[in-house]
């Protein structure tokens, strides 16, 4: 069975997320996505709120492409969840030049630590590629309109946490 790990923040989970999860859906059995506690980042929402959403949009999801689809926190050391949970890869998102530099070096670093995990690129489809939960968050505190970003559900949980 081959186990995927798509590890991130998902302060909310953004349709450049649900994208990047639909395409590796299709490349695994399982897809565990692995949501960081990352308390030093200041979540907007907290880590049950974050898991409770992913789960929610993910439902479809995975009937749709007939993979198991879990959200699994974390707080460990990425390779150490990526073991955790059986992964073979670590599925990563690409969005501008500016993700590569970091991407590249957590690769090289991680490939030390342990060399049988494999990380996997994958790009969102144009229109949702510049989506970022960070942008999307300063959007809504603005009163501006996410609806393109994020889906009914979520643009909901953002309007009444921020007005
Ligand atoms: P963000 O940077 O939006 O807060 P996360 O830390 O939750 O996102 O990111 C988790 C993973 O999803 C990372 O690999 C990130 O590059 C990827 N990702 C996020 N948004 C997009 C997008 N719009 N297109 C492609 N990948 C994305």
């Amino acid at each position: 069975m081959r186990i995927g790990l798509y590890p991130g923040t998902f302060d909310p989970i953004t349709l450049g997320h649900l994208d990047i999860i639909r395409r590796g859906a299709m490349l695994v059995d399982r897809l565990v996505i692995g949501v960081a506690i990352n308390r030093d980042k200041g979540p907007l929402f907290n880590l049950e709120e974050r898991v409770a959403m992913i789960e929610a949009e993910c439902k479809t999801l995975s009937d749709e492409t007939g993979t198991e689809i879990v959200a699994h926190p974390f707080e460990n050391l990425l390779i150490d969840c990526a073991r955790d949970v059986g992964a073979q890869v670590i599925l990563r998102g690409l969005r501008a030049v500016a993700d590569f530099e970091y991407e590249y070096q957590m690769v090289g670093m991680n490939r030390v630590l342990d060399s049988s995990i494999e990380t996997v690129f994958l790009m969102a489809e144009a229109k949702h590629q510049a989506i970022a939960s960070k942008l999307v968050k300063e959007i809504a505190r603005l009163g501006g309109d996410v609806s393109k970003f994020v889906t009914p559900e979520v643009e909901n949980a953002l309007i009444k946490r921020l007005r």
